[in-house]
């Protein structure tokens, strides 16, 4: 596990096979705010923790994680009462259990800071605690006269998403599912270079090289998306590189919000061994799409095609696919296309 230090490396794990790629972002790991109970800390209302294993172990070792509890650190004990949210007069308090201590003002005073000093560093993700009247993405109940009355977000979940929209965040819950947190890393990783292209001098060739590379990855959430990006870099003006930098952004990210599908994969594996049309023997390619066929009808993961093309990636290197991201998006220890 890592926390917040800025200039860790990869060091010798992270993505197999290194190339162009992955030496462009050997020098730091993406940083990734996260509600501090799931690493362990026991700073719970009860004084317990909820360790997540997967979150602290596995994905731990490529992340730095920036650990916030938002109840102790707006000034709350430990242990404390149990907290709740009640809808007052259509406004959402945050009050204690039992006692109904209105606690609201001194969260949002802290939380007004802290999302203050989360906007200066730059977070590619957040994991947040489900169902934490603070913490909780979704699906956190409101109560009215005591009797349960909604469900909604935590209050600093809710000031976070806001001032964080086009950030990646889930809760622990949802990253159970195999599809959701192959989703969420991706995409913590796509900001991560996203940051290190920020880093960089801004330039329209540099944000073309950056699309170029992350073509089949894009198409894997969104064919048209894909193609309207495509035409809005091809069309962009130099004038004002800043601007069209954020657009950019702002539509990649709708783009990747959208769940890569099994059949949305599949066709990017289609164009993608296309590369190898006059590679591949016959029955080579009849192997091929043999197995993608097979993923296609849920018979094996993700990985088994992509390791086939990657194998070929080696062999036959074409430059296009040598410096595509979809076949090396996040580090294959996390082994998240053994899953999808
Ligand atoms: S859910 Fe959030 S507020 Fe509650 S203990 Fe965990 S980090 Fe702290």
């Amino acid at each position: 596990m890592h926390f917040h230090r800025r200039g860790h490396g990869y060091g010798n794990s992270g993505l197999h096979n290194p190339n162009l790629i992955s030496r462009h972002i050997m020098n730091e790991k993406p940083l990734v705010g996260i509600s501090k109970c799931l690493l362990g800390f026991k700073v719970r209302y009860d004084g317990g923790h909820k360790l997540d294993h997967y979150i602290h172990d596995v994905f731990g070792k490529y992340v730095e994680f920036i650990p916030v509890c938002p109840e102790v650190e707006c000034g709350m004990s430990v242990p404390r009462e149990a907290m709740h949210l009640t809808d007052e007069s259509g406004e959402i308090r945050l009050k204690t259990q039992r006692t109904g201590i209105d606690l609201s003002e001194q969260m949002f005073s802290w939380t007004k800071k802290k999302i203050r000093e989360l906007t200066t560093s730059s977070l590619c993700g957040y994991i947040l605690k489900a169902k934490s009247p603070s913490c909780g993405l979704s699906k956190v109940k409101v109560y009215k006269k005591g009797v349960f009355e909604k469900s909604d977000r935590g209050v600093f979940a809710n000031h976070l998403i806001s001032s964080f929209p086009l950030l990646p965040i889930e809760d622990e819950g949802r990253l159970h599912d195999s599809e959701i947190r192959e989703n969420f890393i991706e995409r913590v990783f796509i900001v991560h270079r996203w940051h290190r292209l920020l880093e960089e001098k801004k330039m329209l060739s540099n944000l073309m090289t950056f699309h170029a590379q992350h073509k089949y990855l894009i198409m894997s959430h969104s064919p048209k998306l894909l193609k309207e990006l495509g035409a809005y870099i091809a069309t962009a003006k130099k004038t004002n590189t800043l601007k069209v930098y954020q657009s950019y952004y702002s539509r990649l990210c709708d783009a990747l919000s959208l769940i890569a599908t099994v059949s949305k994969n599949t066709n990017v594996l289609m164009h993608i061994s296309g590369y190898f049309r006059n590679n591949l023997t016959p029955d080579e390619k009849a192997e091929l799409l043999e197995i993608i066929d097979n993923y296609h009808n849920h018979l094996v993961p993700l990985i088994v095609p992509v390791t086939l093309i990657n194998h070929y990636v080696r062999k036959y290197q074409p430059v296009y696919l040598e410096h595509q991201y979809y076949l090396h998006p996040h580090p294959m220890e996390l082994m998240l296309r053994n899953h999808v």
